[in-house]
């Protein structure tokens, strides 16, 4: 789908133009359009196919013309003239967090501010407080900012990294006498984010491998070709370095390219201390090697249980699995259902129907709907009277038997500044699945901020408290709470943690994940899908509750229906 990159466009347009400020209603338009497009729940290519472009809210003729355009050339006239008039990287600066149109604008007036390191140097020699309504705060707040986006730009979201990485090993593996191939590092470890790429290869003949990798049709730079070993650089910018190991050192190898650093620190100790030598070539005792095809039997010869990757982070799986104590980790086949989405009754793109017939077809055998409630208003959330009517459209559409998932009531309902709801009981006590979520007020200190979410976990409505450190990867840090206290209050109200799924979010962090699973809390994986392919999210969730020592029995929506409602009835 080249939805994000048409909005991306379109965005760019409207920043150009806001900075050049010659127009106050073009930019608007754009910025109109580019949410549509955002948000729309199929792809625009099928859409411009059938010349319905302007059937989009918000796409006029002339925009559409210009989407078109995109489609077909990759590239847009009026953007292209833009840039030669206002020679500023605005999506650069954009990506910055409290950094918008009219910053920029003022920046590049005032300052000559046209990228992220003049932006960076600016902000350094405090020329940014000098301006008119700026101030030493916002500055700090900028200069913080530009470390977030700094750190994005040399790491990627795990969801991102996979979208790059699984073609390349599909065009590696039909090269013939490709016997394996395997995406190593922190992708394997399945971390949040990732940072270059590192595929290992069994192959009969290396040389041809390296011929076929450097000319990938993504490559923009080919950085180094060996014998053995090569290295690109992708559109979009990811790094990938390709290997070609031997058969009888592959698992040898696997091992050692998939880390962490720490945990194989701690690996090659063990094997020193039992007179042997671990490298990437395999298991040496002196001359002779006694493992190296097979990854598992070097944990073995070790003394070791085979270490899931997702574990291999030296946080306590050595000794776990020296004494056999490893969790049997949850496994994506062990889901039976999501108790987090979203359909256009609130922020979704996707109508209630669309959304069950994709649930259907992932094989769920429970569903539930959870829209947002009044308080978020640029989500379109739900008062009372409209939360009732959902319910009772729900009743029908179980009653239709037209899908199999039972389709579970929800609401995702916002907690208020105080800690209340704002949503009556009467109304939550009909419901399935109450899930509370902070959106609001992000800045709270740690004391107001943990009071408000307790309040919240004492209704007796409550059964899940949504993303619970509202944390979003590279752009917006945890906010300040104190989750051992929200466990306890959670745990003796009997409410649930959420692991949101979302690979932009995947909060709970594994750290927390393994101190609510120390705490004999249990957690639920959902997807918050805000459309029908968002609820393939949920494998990120899956492997972050691997990353976070969850089993089967840690995860509510791996149990039965009948057994979840026992357990949702509190
Ligand atoms: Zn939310
Ligand atoms: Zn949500």
């Amino acid at each position: 789908m080249r939805n994000r990159e048409v909005a991306r466009a379109l965005k760019e347009i409207a920043l150009l133009l806001e900075v050049e400020g010659k127009d106050k209603f073009k930019p608007r338009a754009y910025r109109r359009a580019m949410r549509a497009i955002t948000s729309l729940g199929e792809d625009i290519e099928a859409i411009a196919k059938r010349d319905e472009l302007t059937e989009i809210p918000g796409v006029g003729k002339a925009i559409a013309e210009k989407i078109s355009s995109f489609l077909e050339t990759g590239k847009i006239d009026l953007l292209e003239r833009l840039r030669e008039r206002v020679p500023v990287k605005v999506m650069e600066l954009e990506a910055v967090p409290g950094v918008g149109p009219k910053t920029i604008k003022l920046v590049y007036d005032e300052l000559g501010v046209t990228d992220l390191d003049l932006l960076e140097k600016a902000a350094e020699e405090g020329r940014i407080s000098d301006l008119k309504g700026m101030g030493k705060k916002t500055e700090d707040q900028i200069k913080e900012g530009i470390q977030l986006v700094r750190v994005g730009l040399e790491r990627k979201l795990l969801s991102e990294a996979m979208a790059v990485c699984e073609p390349i090993e599909l065009y590696i593996a039909e090269i013939p006498g490709v016997r394996k191939v395997v995406t190593t590092g922190s992708l394997r470890r399945r971390r949040e984010t990732v940072g270059d790429l590192d595929i290992l290869v069994d192959a009969e003949d290396a040389a041809k491998v390296m011929d076929a990798f450097v000319v990938y049709e993504k490559v923009t730079d080919v950085s180094a070709k060996g014998s053995t070993k090569s290295s690109i650089r992708l559109e979009g910018g990811f790094q990938v370095d390709l290997r070609v190991i031997p058969s009888d050192s592959f698992g040898a190898g696997l091992q050692y390219f998939t880390g962490s650093v720490d945990h194989n620190v701690r690996l090659r100790a063990i094997a020193q201390n039992a007179g042997l030598k671990l490298n990437e070539y395999g298991l040496f005792r002196g001359e002779e090697k006694v493992a190296g095809s097979d990854e598992a039997e070097i944990y073995s010869i070790l003394g070791l249980d085979y270490v899931p990757p997702e574990l291999r982070e030296n946080k306590g799986e050595i000794e776990a699995a020296q004494q056999g104590e490893l969790p049997e980790l949850i496994e994506h086949d062990d889901i039976r259902g999501d108790l987090h989405t979203h359909t256009d009754a609130s922020d979704g793109s996707n109508t209630i129907e669309e959304m069950l017939d994709a649930a259907d077809a992932r094989g769920f055998e429970y569903f539930c709907i959870s829209d947002h409630t009044q308080s978020l208003t640029i989500a379109n959330g739900m008062d009372e009277a409209r939360l009732q009517k959902c319910i009772e459209e729900i009743d029908d559409l179980n009653a239709s038997g037209r899908w199999k998932p039972t389709i579970l009531k929800g609401a995702e309902v916002d907690i208020l500044a105080d800690g209340s709801l704002d949503i009556e009981d009467e109304v939550l006590a009909q419901l399935d699945v109450v899930t509370v979520s902070i959106h609001s007020r992000m800045k709270d200190s740690k004391e107001v901020m943990t009071d408000r979410v307790c309040h919240a976990l004492e209704n007796k409505y409550v059964h899940v408290l949504g993303h619970p450190s509202g944390r979003l990867l590279l752009k917006r840090p945890e906010f300040e709470i104190d989750l051992e206290r929200v466990f306890e209050v959670a745990k003796s109200n009997r409410v649930l943690m959420e692991l949101n799924a979302a690979p932009s979010r995947l909060d709970l962090n594994a750290g927390n994940l393994r101190a609510a699973r120390r705490m004999g809390l249990k957690v639920a994986i959902n997807t918050d899908a805000h459309k029908i392919h968002e609820l393939d999210f949920m494998s990120y969730g899956v492997y972050q509750a691997r990353r976070g020592w969850l089993t089967k029995e840690d995860v509510v929506n791996t149990l039965p229906l009948k057994k979840l409602m026992r357990v949702l009835s509190k």
